[in-house]
């Protein structure tokens, strides 16, 4: 992507004083540490930010610097010069937090969701950075917008987490560049670490041990699902942020290129949440014929219905594109 790109963005951000800064519904350490990162550097630029998404900070990523400045959003909607909606796939995906912008002057969509169709008036999307905070350190080294620590911490929690601790695929020798430079700021890295992946509550795994009874695998295998109904998730007194990654072990598997999770959800649709082992098999082109998008490896969708009848018409469709592979494809 072009330097140019980022020359337009620096020249409105300079220009303009007001700004509203969003994430999408359920967000992740992604959408917070990027949302956190970029308002604090305009911050610093003298600017007034709004931090805003439907959920608003999440308990378990509330160490981050400056969490608090990250909130639901209030009523009545506000004016602004300038909207940034980061991480955010598609805008509807800004929930609560695309009515509370009455108006802006300019949208800006920073992402790395390669389902991203580029809405709003300036659109940044680069789906080969793992991460959008990674796109958020470039544009604040290359436009020479304010940094320090706290940014760094912001950003690194960021990449770490959705990067899978920089395992994931898309991570490249430039993410442990921009890692190491955000790590000469003075991170403790171990801390940071310790309070994003050895914090969790205890019903996390009490819900863990729920989805493993319940799962299950199809097609040799090669599909591996659970389902989390909302009479369990009150059982169990879990929070809906409790389950991220819990998918995770199921994709780790021996033998399994996709691992589904559904979430019954309290509108009536089925949260679904979908991963791939390979390139081969796309989900994001799966979830999209769900009305979902994401990733190739990772993606999901909302979908309406009771639990079981997602579970079926969801498995269907990824079992069908399984067979199409022939029982002979295994994983290199
Ligand atoms: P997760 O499974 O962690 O919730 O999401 C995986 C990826 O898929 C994320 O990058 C997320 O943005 C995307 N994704 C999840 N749910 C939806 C959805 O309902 N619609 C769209 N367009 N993308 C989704
Ligand atoms: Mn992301």
């Amino acid at each position: 992507m072009s330097d140019s790109k980022f020359q337009e963005i620096g020249r409105i951000l300079r220009e303009h004083r007001r700004f509203a800064i969003l994430g999408h519904v359920r967000p992740d350490g992604d959408a917070l540490g990027s949302q956190l990162a970029l308002a604090l550097s305009l911050q610093v630029l003298g600017k007034e930010v709004r931090v805003w998404n439907e959920d608003g900070m999440l308990e378990k990523y509330s160490f981050l610097p400056r969490a608090q400045l990250l909130t639901k959003p209030p009523q009545p909607a506000e004016d602004f010069d300038v909207a940034i909606a980061l991480d955010t796939a598609i805008q509807n995906r800004l929930g609560t937090a695309l009515p509370a912008v009455r108006s802006a002057k300019i949208w800006i969509n920073i992402d790395h969701h390669l389902s991203n169709p580029g809405y709003g008036d300036v659109a940044y999307i680069d789906s080969s950075a793992p991460a959008t905070a990674e796109i958020i350190f470039r544009l604040i080294k290359s436009e020479n917008l304010p940094f320090n620590r706290d940014i760094a911490e912001n950003l690194y929690a960021a990449i770490s987490t959705d990067t899978g601790s920089f395992q994931y695929p898309k991570t490249s020798a430039h993410t442990f560049e921009i890692a190491a430079e955000l790590i000469r700021t003075g991170i403790d890295v171990g801390r940071l670490s310790q309070l994003l992946y050895e914090d969790y509550p205890r019903r996390r795994l009490e819900l863990l041990r729920e989805l493993l009874r319940v799962m299950r695998f199809r097609r040799d295998g090669r599909v591996a699902s659970f389902g989390l109904s909302l009479k369990t998730a009150d059982e169990l007194g879990v929070l809906p942020e409790d389950n991220e990654g819990l998918i995770d072990h199921l994709r780790a598997v021996h033998g399994v290129i996709v691992a589904v999770f559904f979430e019954e959800l309290s509108d009536g649709k089925v949260r679904v949440s979908m991963r791939s082992k390979t390139e081969v098999v796309d989900v994001c082109a799966i979830c999209q014929k769900f009305g979902g998008g994401g990733h190739a490896l990772a993606a999901g969708a909302r979908i309406s219905g009771t639990l079981p009848e997602v579970e079926e018409k969801v498995l269907a469709e990824v079992c069908a594109r399984i067979e199409s592979l022939g029982s002979n494809t295994v994983l290199k």
